[in-house]
């Protein structure tokens, strides 16, 4: 992203959320983005993604520039490169928890897409859950059903907005292992918003945003 800035318009108040940020991901990477409640994380993430548009500034993802796509056209970019783990989930309401994990499987076109999205729920531990609607399940339980969804296109790059927001330890522990692993076995480059300074400790580079600026952008090592 470069000289990305991002202004809410609000009942004839401006409010610059996003200041002139520029920064770059390395392929395969992982990397945290924290700071203080209302920096702008949630909004930096929906740019990055592609899920909203700058207000100026451009955006790249895997080289495909977002700025001037239809919405159309940047879904389309969405669906073949990107997962996203959204910080309330996004379930759809109407669908049981396979089905939710189908939707996406069956956008692409794909052949036997139920026990493909079977075998998704059997990885992050919700394979007895599958006819379960949304409504019927915990916070941490819907929570691993929007991971599964957002692993069903093997995404190049995975956004996780406080993927670990609602879970208990060990629940968390298991999904930053699937987020890792996925990163590990094929190459998924991580984002991740957090305010969970272990689950940050854990990346490549801690990115830190304060008043819609970049205060700190630390490579971590992990000897
Ligand atoms: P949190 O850690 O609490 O989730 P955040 O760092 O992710 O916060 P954002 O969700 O990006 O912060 O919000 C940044 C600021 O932008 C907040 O002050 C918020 O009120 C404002 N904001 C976010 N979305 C909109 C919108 N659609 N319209 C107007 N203002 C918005």
């Amino acid at each position: 992203i470069r000289n990305v800035s991002k202004i809410y318009q609000n009942a004839g108040h401006q409010l610059t959320v996003l200041d002139n940020i520029s920064f770059s991901i390395q392929r395969g990477s992982t990397v945290s983005i924290t700071g203080p409640s209302g920096s702008g994380k949630t909004t930096l993430l929906g740019l990055c993604a592609g899920l909203d548009r700058s207000s100026s500034g451009s955006v790249e993802l895997n080289q495909v520039a977002l700025d001037h796509l239809t919405e159309d056209q940047r879904a389309a970019v969405r669906n073949k490169y990107v997962g996203f783990i959204f910080q309330n989930f996004q379930l759809l309401p109407t669908l049981t928890a396979l089905e939710n994990v189908m939707v996406p499987l069956e956008l692409r076109g794909e052949k036997n897409i139920k026990s493909h999205a079977l075998e998704l729920l059997d990885k992050v531990g919700l394979a007895d859950r599958s006819g379960h609607y949304p409504v019927q399940l915990s916070g941490g339980e819907q929570q691993r059903v929007s991971l599964a969804r957002a692993f069903s296109n093997k995404p190049d790059i995975l956004f996780a907005d406080e993927p670990t927001g609602n879970l208990d330890a060990e629940t968390s522990d298991k999904v930053i292992k699937l987020m890792f692993d996925l990163n590990q076995e094929a190459g998924t480059t991580l984002v991740i918003v957090t305010h969970d300074l272990d689950l940050a400790a854990k990346t490549n580079r801690m990115i830190k945003l304060k008043g819609g600026l970049i205060i700190s952008d630390l490579e971590l090592s992990h000897a």
